[in-house]
């Protein structure tokens, strides 16, 4: 619980921009969380892996690790196994887990970078997945209400990179745990992206969960920019829907346009896609860059501040709402 004051943040955020937490501490344990915050006064700020988090300022809220660990079953069924995971957990050590069980479901999800405690804040999602697939409950603690509550899958309003504690929750609970519906029989989704292709190239004889770990992996490391070296936060837009009526009129002007059809009828676009038609894959603005692999990517080429980072992706926002009309929204926690 070592409470530390003026600790530069730049280790803990994968943009790796260095701004100062006014104080920070970190917690193990629900009884931990509940003395530190009875000692505090400022409002704080959770952070797990920081791989979702664009500091444009130095934090004055007191902000708090989220340390809690521990992973177990706690039901088993014919079909299924439940599994309790500490919020601190890596999250993909918690894919790689359930692959050497045999535990499905999670596979497509693999190399998401963060912890498992952040995973239901934007209902992570790659490759046809989305957490709302496998969560079963979460326990967090309201730091209004001042008690411990459960959270099942109707409470969590999910949605595209998004829940309700990204909106009507936000900064008022601190996920504790969450727990996971994990399949015992694996039902295989292969049908996203580029996952068939690199099956193929792997020559997997007989489909099973590791090998579509493996393929995701390949996928993400040969486009993705890994954090380590250069840094970003992965997405830092979301895809846009728009509406049948304006899919077509821009269908019109733009015969490539990427577009995926909705449940509801509506048409998801490759935002990626959009900021590229900018001219904007690859521009730099100085040390902030958009990637040159996947304009959806902003980057950190080295010493851009939280603050170039944000206005480039105004520059981005504006381009995109001068071509094509539409408002970007930032999928990026900003603070
Ligand atoms: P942080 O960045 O630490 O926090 C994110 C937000 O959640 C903050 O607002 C924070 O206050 C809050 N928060 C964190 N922990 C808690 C808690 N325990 N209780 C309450 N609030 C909390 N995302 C996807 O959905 N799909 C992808 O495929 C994907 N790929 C990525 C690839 C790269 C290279 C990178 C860098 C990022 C990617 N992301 C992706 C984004 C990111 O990894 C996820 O959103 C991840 O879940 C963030 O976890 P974190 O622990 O780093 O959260
Ligand atoms: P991609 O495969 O090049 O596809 C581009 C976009 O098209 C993606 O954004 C994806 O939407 C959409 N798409 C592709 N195939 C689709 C299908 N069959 N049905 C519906 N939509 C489809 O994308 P990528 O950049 O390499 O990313 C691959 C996956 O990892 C995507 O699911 C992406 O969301 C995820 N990812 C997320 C982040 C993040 O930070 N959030 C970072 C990297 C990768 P969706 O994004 O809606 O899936």
């Amino acid at each position: 619980m070592n409470i530390q004051h003026n600790i530069s943040l730049k280790p803990f955020n994968t943009f790796g921009i260095d701004v100062l937490a006014k104080s920070m501490a970190s917690f193990s344990s629900a009884d931990e969380l509940m003395i530190l915050l009875d000692a505090i006064s400022e409002d704080v700020m959770i952070l797990g892996g920081g791989s979702n988090v664009l500091f444009t300022k130095n934090v004055d809220a007191f902000v708090l690790k989220n340390e809690i660990a521990g992973m177990e079953v706690v039901k088993e069924d014919a079909l299924h196994v439940y599994v309790r995971v500490g919020a601190s957990v890596n999250w993909h050590a918690f894919v790689q887990h359930c692959i050497v069980q045999n535990w499905s479901g999670v596979e497509n999800l693999s190399l998401i970078p963060g912890n498992v405690g952040a995973s239901p804040m934007q209902n992570i999602g790659a490759y046809g997945v989305e957490l709302k697939d496998v969560f079963f409950t979460l326990d967090a603690y309201d730091m209004q209400e001042r008690k411990i509550r459960t959270f099942t899958l109707n409470d969590c309003a999910f949605g595209y990179r998004d829940s309700i504690f990204k909106k009507e929750l936000k900064n008022q609970v601190v996920i504790l745990d969450v727990t996971f519906r994990l399949n015992k029989v694996p039902s295989f989704n292969t049908s996203y992206g580029a996952i068939e292709e690199e099956l193929a190239k792997m020559d997997v004889k007989e489909l099973n969960i590791a090998a579509i770990s493996q393929a995701v992996i390949n996928i993400r490391s040969s486009k993705l920019p890994d954090p380590k070296v250069i840094g970003n936060a992965g997405s830092f837009f979301k895809n846009p829907t728009v509406n049948m009526i304006k899919y077509f009129h821009l269908k019109s002007q733009f015969e490539n346009i990427v577009g995926y059809k909705q449940p509801k009828g509506e048409m998801k676009l490759a935002a990626g896609w959009l900021v590229e038609q900018c001219g904007l894959k690859g521009h730099r603005n100085g040390d902030a860059g958009v990637h040159d692999k996947q304009a959806l990517v902003l980057v950190n080429h080295g010493h851009a501040t939280g603050s170039d980072i944000f206005e480039l992706s105004e520059k981005v926002i504006d381009a995109v709402k001068k071509k094509f009309n539409i408002t970007l929204e930032r999928e990026v926690n900003i603070y």
